[in-house]
């Protein structure tokens, strides 16, 4: 079984088409939430995701901000300014569907949530020490979170507290034989300087998580950010990587 996992695709619609054909035919689709924010395509990028009826998908915070009309002082300047055009340009069938977002999903033994079981919305797993102590915020064996938009899978050897974290590159593969929490790293906006849209495969026949990377047109997304007047920063950051 092939299961395609997502995470902040963050209204980039190129890397997000560039993704879906790079994954080739899959059963399942789950996404980790930041649909929209920072860039040009929210209202394509959320029907791309609809398309697939049986997706599974979680709230984000950019999501949160927009569905939940949240105060936007908890996001920088450059942030807030494609939140506010984001609530200008959002259809109402799109801020229908991001209300409707759960914060935290479970299939069979994996949790899904944006940033971390302990507080799915916010909370940025960055280091191993955060990734320890959320192991005990979840039942499932596996956790899947995304939020920070790097690539890592954080493995618990068995033993309390020995916890090994790796950062996974191009079709790199982990097996995990105990817990794990994994973040596939984002597909609009990577921040571990690679530019390439960022995705896994996970099969839990197999119990596979491969890390995949992708190449997509940057310079067409960057058109239109200008465009559309958003801040010129979520332009020049999408081909350095971060
Ligand atoms: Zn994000």
């Amino acid at each position: 079984m092939k299961i395609l996992v997502i995470s902040d695709i963050h209204a980039n619609l190129d890397a997000l088409e560039a993704v879906l054909e790079d994954a080739g035919s899959f059963d399942f689709l789950w996404c980790l939430g930041d649909l929209i924010g920072y860039g040009p395509d929210p209202n394509q990028c959320i029907e791309r995701i609809r398309f697939f009826p049986d997706a599974i998908c979680v709230l984000g915070n950019h999501d949160a901000a927009v569905a939940r009309d949240l105060d936007l002082a908890d996001f920088n300047f450059e942030a807030r300014a494609s939140l506010l055009w984001t609530k200008e340009v959002i259809s109402a069938d799109n801020l229908t569907y991001l209300k409707g977002l759960p914060e935290q999903a479970i299939n069979s033994d994996v949790t899904l949530v944006h940033g971390s079981p302990r507080d799915p919305i916010w909370e940025y797993i960055l280091f191993e020490s955060t990734a320890i102590a959320n192991f005990d915020h979840f039942s499932t064996r596996l956790c899947f979170t995304g939020h920070t938009h790097l690539p890592v899978c954080h493995l618990d050897s068995g033993e309390y507290g020995s916890i090994v974290s790796a950062r996974l590159n191009q079709n790199e593969t982990i097996i995990p034989k105990g817990r794990m929490i994994a973040n596939p790293g984002s597909i609009g906006q990577p921040r571990d300087l690679d530019s390439r849209a960022s995705y896994a495969l996970y099969d839990p026949e197999n119990l596979t998580w491969i890390q995949k990377r992708v190449e997509y047109d940057i310079k067409s997304v960057q058109q239109r950010i200008i465009n559309y007047n958003l801040p010129k920063r979520h332009a020049t950051r999408l081909e350095i990587g971060y």
